[in-house]
Parts: C-alpha cells; sequence; structure tokens
C-alpha cells in the first residue's frame, strides 16, 4: 500500500500517524512533511498531544526544519491557540536533542561558521561538515 499524497516514501511505520497530520492541513497545497525520518515519531507524538486538547485542530503551513528544529504551525478551532503554541514549542525544543535522520540522541550542529543548523547525531554528521558550533 503506498502512501497518501504527502505522506513520505519512508515513513514506515509512521504512515498512519503522518497521514493524520497531513489531512489537519488548512490549505491541501500546504500538505506536505519535509523533515527527516528521525523526527517522524516525534510529530506523531505531537499531533496525538494536540488532538487531546482540540481535537479538530488545524496545521497552517507545510510541517519543516527551521534552524534545526522541527517547525510546526498550528490554529486552534476552539480558540486555544495559545495553548497549543505552547505544546508545540515544547516539542520544537526536544527536537533539538533527536537526530532528524536517524531519531537517535542528537545535538544542534552547524555547517560553517554562521551556517545551517542541523539536529543530528555524530554518527549521521561524519563526512557532512556538520560540527558543533565553536565554544564561546
Ligand atoms: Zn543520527
Amino acid at each position: 500500500m503506498s502512501g497518501a499524497p504527502g505522506v513520505p516514501a519512508d515513513a514506515g511505520e509512521f504512515a498512519p500517524g503522518l497521514e493524520r497530520i497531513l489531512r489537519r492541513m488548512r490549505s491541501p497545497s500546504d500538505a506536505m512533511i519535509a523533515v527527516g525520518p528521525g523526527w517522524y515519531r516525534l510529530l506523531v507524538e505531537l499531533d496525538a498531544r494536540l488532538e487531546s486538547l482540540d481535537p479538530g485542530y488545524r496545521i497552517i503551513r507545510p510541517v519543516d526544519e527551521r534552524y534545526g528544529v522541527v517547525s510546526y504551525e498550528v490554529e486552534s478551532v476552539i480558540g486555544i491557540t495559545g495553548t497549543l503554541d505552547d505544546v508545540v514549542t515544547a516539542f520544537e525544543l526536544k527536537s533539538a536533542t533527536v537526530c532528524e535522520r536517524c531519531g537517535g540522541p542528537g545535538q544542534l550542529l552547524s555547517h560553517g561558521h554562521g551556517g545551517w543548523l542541523k539536529t543530528i547525531c555524530p554518527d549521521c554528521a561524519r563526512g557532512t561538515g556538520y560540527r558543533p558550533e565553536p565554544a564561546r
């Protein structure tokens, strides 16, 4: 069974959960999950948590990565967007400790001085040029 539109090809066991997330997109053209497979579990957990607060909540832009952490923007349909935002913020912080590629313990690394940020583990970082920010 190959997935619904927008479900990443490598979704594996998380495909049903990611499909639920995609169905929440306010605009069908935003139905995209553009993060590495290491974060799929985190996204499914986040969706479950938000759903428990507001079962009809919606996502207002594609799910992607910004500054090395997950970017997930939501609106409540019952007037608790602020509460949902707090939950999302906690997961954004959590994503800075989870390797976006493999789901192992990761850390925020940068590519070159002041360059791109990415949360990855030492194994996945090998050979990519990503390294810890120099100590200040
Ligand atoms: Zn990794």
